[in-house]
């Protein structure tokens, strides 16, 4: 581990004022579930409302993993955040994943970038129902579940398909947060697309400090001055450790 960057990242969550997390798929793959926000896993946003087949993958693959994505258990990163969030000055965590697992750890100020994939939505009547109530319908026998109440089949989670624009709250809440925070650490978030990619640039372009942890290269590592790879379940309570072991409690 590199260890001069985490001792600067150590000193700055001591002494930051408004911390934000942007967190991403390494986390889910630690908790050993798929990304569901990922565009791969995810079909085109007109092939999902034109074609009946489409719909149908869709929602088998969903009845394969969903058993999996609910009884999964928030990985050491998670748990590392979530305590972090209560010792320090974390504003809130943006997270990529929309397994909902930082919000079964308990953290309280998650904002997921993405969506959800807790909870499935009517496009045309707009009733939101729980992915639970949806499942139970596929396991019923339906191959393409629809809406009760205006009887559309092209319901689905608010999760954003390959062609969709991302939720318009979420968007920007989140550039609201990353301009007044003063730091932003992004844990195991790959950055590839816009504007997540974007995000650690405006954080730097108002002067304020940004850290890297994660197994995955990400472009902005040669413009942030703190770089950790590794897996976050490691450095995650490491970090907190050391956090811990330096910090004077009065
Ligand atoms: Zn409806």
């Amino acid at each position: 581990m590199e260890q001069d960057a985490v001792s600067t990242l150590i000193e700055w969550i001591k002494t930051s004022s408004q911390i934000v997390f942007l967190t991403g798929s390494e986390l889910c793959y630690e908790a050993g579930i798929p990304d569901v926000a990922d565009k791969n896993f995810n079909p085109d946003i007109n092939q999902y409302k034109n074609i009946p087949e489409v719909r149908k993958k869709y929602w088998n693959k969903i009845k394969e993993y969903y058993p999996k994505i609910s009884s999964a258990k928030p990985s050491p990163t998670h748990e590392a955040i979530y305590e972090m969030e209560l010792l320090y000055n974390v504003d809130c965590v943006l997270t990529q994943c929309a397994d909902g697992l930082h919000l079964k750890t308990g953290s309280e100020k998650v904002i997921e970038i993405y969506a959800s994939i807790n909870w499935v939505t009517c496009p045309n009547c707009g009733k939101d129902y729980k992915i639970e109530e949806v499942i139970s319908e596929l396991e019923k026998g339906a191959e393409v579940p629809s809406c009760k109440e205006c009887g559309n089949d092209r319901i689905k989670p608010p999760i954003s398909f390959p062609g969709q624009a991302l939720p318009h709250w979420e968007i920007r809440e989140s550039w609201m947060r990353l301009q007044n925070c003063d730091l932003l650490i992004i844990v195991g978030a790959n950055l590839e697309d816009e504007p997540v990619a974007s995000f650690p640039f405006q954080v730097m372009n108002n002067e304020n400090k940004v850290a890297i942890i994660g197994e995955a290269a990400t472009l902005a590592d040669d413009y942030v001055s703190a770089v950790i790879n590794g897996k976050p379940s490691h450095v995650l309570p490491y970090i907190l450790k050391q956090l811990k072991e330096t910090t004077i409690v009065s």
